[in-house]
């Protein structure tokens, strides 16, 4: 059971770690926080930050009251830098690197140590990561760096054996039921909520928060996955013309949901959940995430396999579609669309991306 002054749902493990490391004075130079979307990256390297910067007085915990930990929970902070890719940008940037070393040169103003966190270090080059390495290396004592990402195995091994590893494994059914009820979902949703956030609280906590509106959009997208397959090359191109509208569209309204979820945020942090990447992500990438994990159930039942599937309330069509595409096809859908979140989470053009995919799909009357 976590300690409820981290209020940090899943993975107990890590938190105890990083307890004892700050409880202890035994805190590491530099720290990965890997794991999948939403599953609490970001939210856990916040209340380490906070645990080391905490006024309460208790070792190792972030009272969530103090100033310091308010400012922290903002991702601010005289000792604390945030550091993620800049909107317009494809990549970290090797001045945000140097930027963080300059910030680490100087001594902490108000505590022990400085914290350096750097969101989806994945999406950073080589170049990048090496000056990253020469920062790491030369470190003042006082520095704790810590790097998030989805995608460890984009890191240079160089960088990966200087990092304390804290891999973030998703949370289980059961575990998930638990945290849905006691965010008072509504119980008719709990259980198809608990299947489609896949293991991650975050994922959960806004289902849970905007259900309906979600749901609804979830099954207009997976409705339009069994229809795309039958459509002629033209009418997937018009589709794809139609989506990237939506999306475009969706921007638009999200600006509007932005600042009412801003107000949110101490909900957010209260509950110990990131605020961005499950909420940021566009329409178009939304719709492909639904359509990998329902080509994942496809595939486990045109394997054969009775292993549980995410889209729980979809079984009869998953069912009826698997019999129909077999498994060399359902392979292919998934990789394809795996291919295709890809290249749009790397700020592809979303027309092009969307129009490769639908060339890449078996077509199936
Ligand atoms: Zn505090």
């Amino acid at each position: 059971m976590n300690r409820p002054s981290w209020s940090f749902f899943g993975n107990a493990w890590a938190v105890s770690l990083i307890q004892k490391h700050v409880a202890g004075g035994k805190v590491r130079h530099a720290y990965l926080i890997h794991g999948q979307d939403g599953v609490g990256k970001r939210t856990l390297a916040l209340k380490f930050a906070s645990a080391i910067f905490c006024q309460s007085g208790i070792k190792g915990e972030p009272c969530g009251v103090c100033p310091s930990c308010k400012k922290v929970e903002q991702g601010q902070g005289f000792d604390l830098k945030m550091i993620q890719r800049i909107p317009g940008k494809r990549e970290i940037l090797i001045d945000q690197v140097r930027e963080a070393e300059a910030f680490l040169r100087i001594t902490p103003y108000a505590a022990e140590k400085k914290v350096v966190i750097f969101q989806d270090f994945d999406l950073a080059n080589g170049n990048t990561q090496n000056a990253l390495l020469k920062t790491l290396e030369e470190a003042p004592p006082y520095a704790v760096l810590i790097l998030l990402t989805q995608q460890p195995q984009s890191l240079l091994p160089t960088v990966l054996s200087r990092c304390e590893k804290l891999e973030l494994r998703p949370v289980g059914l059961q575990e998930m039921r638990d945290y849905l009820v006691h965010l008072a979902a509504e119980p008719q949703t709990t259980d198809l909520i608990s299947h489609i956030a896949d293991g991650s609280p975050g994922i959960a906590f806004r289902l849970a928060k905007e259900g309906d509106e979600i749901l609804r959009e979830r099954r207009e997208a997976l409705d339009t996955f069994f229809s795309v397959l039958s459509l002629k090359l033209h009418e997937r191109f018009n589709l794809a013309d139609q989506l990237v509208r939506k999306d475009t569209k969706a921007r638009e309204q999200a600006k509007t949901r932005a600042k009412k979820l801003k107000s949110g945020t101490k909900d957010l942090a209260e509950e110990g959940l990131e605020e961005d990447d499950p909420l940021e992500e566009g329409l178009a990438e939304r719709w492909l995430l639904y359509w990998l994990h329902l080509c994942g159930d496809l595939r486990i039942r045109a394997l054969g396999s009775t292993a549980s599937i995410t889209n729980i309330d979809q079984t009869d069509q998953i069912e009826q579609y698997s019999h129909k595409l077999g498994f060399a096809a359902t392979d292919l859908c998934y990789g394809a669309i795996e291919k295709a979140l890809f290249q749009m989470r790397a700020d592809g053009n979303k027309r092009m991306v969307l129009e490769c995919l639908f060339l890449d799909l078996p077509q199936k009357g």
